[in-house]
């Protein structure tokens, strides 16, 4: 089968051939419909050798969503030809953490070697994926996969975001959200259905804010070291109540705590290698600085049941398998409007 793998350091991905995985004893294996392109891959991908968590050749892909087409020993209580998606963030299953859904938080999932896949494991950008358990999928029903793919990363990850910091969008509160690409344009939507907040969205890119000005931002704020003051102006000094970061570089991460609000969450989801000063006097009275990974399964659930009530839509661009490699190219250059999905 192809399959698209980081092969060597440095270097940019690549179209393979490989064998065609077998289901083992309690694995599923799927025939990917879809697989997302996440910009944590390129992160990844820039990383040197010794940093690296995972051993070459890797297959990519960390978003997927697949069809039923093969079920390993003892495996049950799925249909052959059934659509689901992947939930990524695998753990253990038996920690208090695991035990909860929040495999994303899994305690033992580094000492027991596992790794999501696309980021360790196998990953879903080929013809066939495997599967380690059957609790790691959500079955789609009629939702479309393509659209739908995304919502593993690009909308779990915001949801539980978000969803910590509820209770401060209260009416009359604002959000702000940095970063308005896969994640962000996402994220954006999220706020718009969960909270009354007013939604401000910063990014580099004239056309990224577009796409959130049409996906519900109420103001956009081009990001530049003024942005933080015009954020203040936007809220009559006062600043935001939740911020999301979906950069996480050093110069967003500083426009994140400089317009925070007193009581606010700043929440640092991009994975850009900026961090937080937090410290008597360096951040808004009482505000608190969070900095999550991915999400848990039931916030999965709760996710896809949102796309399903209408209430998200992702702005998807497609790619044959072929073409994976140029579209991990557009995304690394910033010319990704929305997310990049891959139809093997
Ligand atoms: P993306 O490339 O689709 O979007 C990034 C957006 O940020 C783009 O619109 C870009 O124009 C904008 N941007 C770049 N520099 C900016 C700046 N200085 N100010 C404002 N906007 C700027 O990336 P993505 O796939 O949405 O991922 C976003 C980040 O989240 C990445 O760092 C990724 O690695 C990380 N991530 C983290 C988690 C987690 O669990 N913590 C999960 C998924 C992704
Ligand atoms: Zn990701
Ligand atoms: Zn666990």
């Amino acid at each position: 089968m192809k399959a698209v793998q980081y092969r060597t350091v440095g270097a940019a991905p690549e179209v393979v051939t490989v064998p065609r995985p077998e289901p083992g004893p309690g694995q599923v294996l799927l025939k990917v419909t879809a697989a997302g392109v996440c910009h944590s891959d390129i992160a990844v991908m820039s990383w040197p050798a010794e940093s690296l968590p995972f051993a070459l050749p890797l297959t990519l892909g960390h978003e997927g969503a697949g069809t039923v087409a093969a079920l390993g020993e003892g495996v049950g209580g799925l249909e052959p030809g059934e659509s689901v998606a992947v939930y990524g963030p695998w753990g253990c299953g038996g920690c208090l953490m695991c035990a909860q859904g929040k495999e994303n938080y899994c305690l033992r999932a580094e000492e027991l070697g596992i790794r999501p896949p696309g980021l360790g494991a196998p990953g879903a950008i080929a013809e066939y994926m495997i599967v380690d358990d059957p609790r790691h999928l959500v079955p789609l029903g009629d939702l479309d996969p393509v659209a739908s793919v995304p919502l593993t990363d690009a909308g779990l990850t915001p949801y539980h975001a978000i969803k910590t910091s509820l209770p401060k969008l209260v009416p009359g509160s604002t959000a702000v959200v940095i970063g308005t690409g896969g994640l962000g344009h996402v994220a954006v939507q999220l706020l718009r259905v969960l909270s009354p907040a007013r939604v401000i969205a910063l990014d580099v890119s004239e056309e990224k804010l577009e796409l959130a000005r049409a996906v519900g931002a109420h103001e956009t704020v081009l990001s530049d070291a003024d942005a933080a003051d015009r954020v203040r102006a936007l809220t009559d000094g006062v600043g935001a109540q939740a911020v999301f970061d979906f950069v996480g570089a050093a110069p967003t991460v500083a426009t994140a705590t400089a317009c925070a609000a007193v009581e606010s969450d700043v929440t640092i989801v991009g994975i850009g290698g900026g961090s937080a000063t937090v410290g008597f006097g360096t951040v808004a009275y009482d505000a608190a600085v969070r900095a999550p990974y991915w999400g848990s399964r039931a916030e999965l659930i709760e996710v896809l049941d949102l796309a399903r009530s209408g209430a998200v839509e992702v702005h998807v661009e497609t790619y044959s398998l072929d073409d994976a490699p140029l579209a991990y190219e557009r995304l690394h250059a910033g010319k990704i409007n929305g997310r990049a999905v891959i139809l093997p």
